[in-house]
């Protein structure tokens, strides 16, 4: 398996298409999931090529856990959660569908599930969410 540069997250590292950008440093890139299983799910992608976990390198999988650390911190306190969730899914068979390595991180609530998959969030919520992260970073 190859990693495809022009899949939908390389498009977003280089602009090609928008997305609602959270945080970014050096080595990763944080955006808002455009179909959220919760308010505030967000996604960490290296800013290098990896289609999963299983061609990263292991840098790149020390850097891209620093940033879902960080943005676990960030959410839980933004939307006052009791819990996170972090989903990660390699290859087709394991689930995945964007083949750019990627972490989900979704703040939680005690006895609240998740949203049903696939259904695209209201963008000014996202971009509300968005901003309540970025408060939370500092
Ligand atoms: P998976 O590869 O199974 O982790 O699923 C890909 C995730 O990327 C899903 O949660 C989608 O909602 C999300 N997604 C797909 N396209 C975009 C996009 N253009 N901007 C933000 N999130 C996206």
């Amino acid at each position: 398996m190859t990693y495809d540069p022009d899949n939908i997250f390389a498009k977003i590292l280089r602009d090609e298409i928008p997305s609602i950008r959270v945080y970014e440093d050096e080595a990763t890139l944080v955006f808002m999931d455009i179909m959220p299983r919760a308010p505030g799910h967000v996604l960490v992608i290296p800013k290098t090529p990896a289609r999963n976990i299983l061609d990263a390198s292991p840098e790149q999988m020390a850097t891209v856990m620093a940033t879902v650390q960080k943005l676990g911190h960030a959410v839980t306190k933004a939307f006052d959660a009791d819990g996170v969730t972090i989903q990660q899914f390699n290859e087709a068979a394991g689930g995945q569908e964007v083949f750019h390595l990627h972490f989900h991180v979704l703040p939680r609530h005690l006895d609240v599930g998740l949203n049903p998959p696939r259904v695209m969030g209201d963008m000014d919520e996202l971009q509300s969410n968005a901003a309540k992260i970025q408060a939370a970073l500092g």
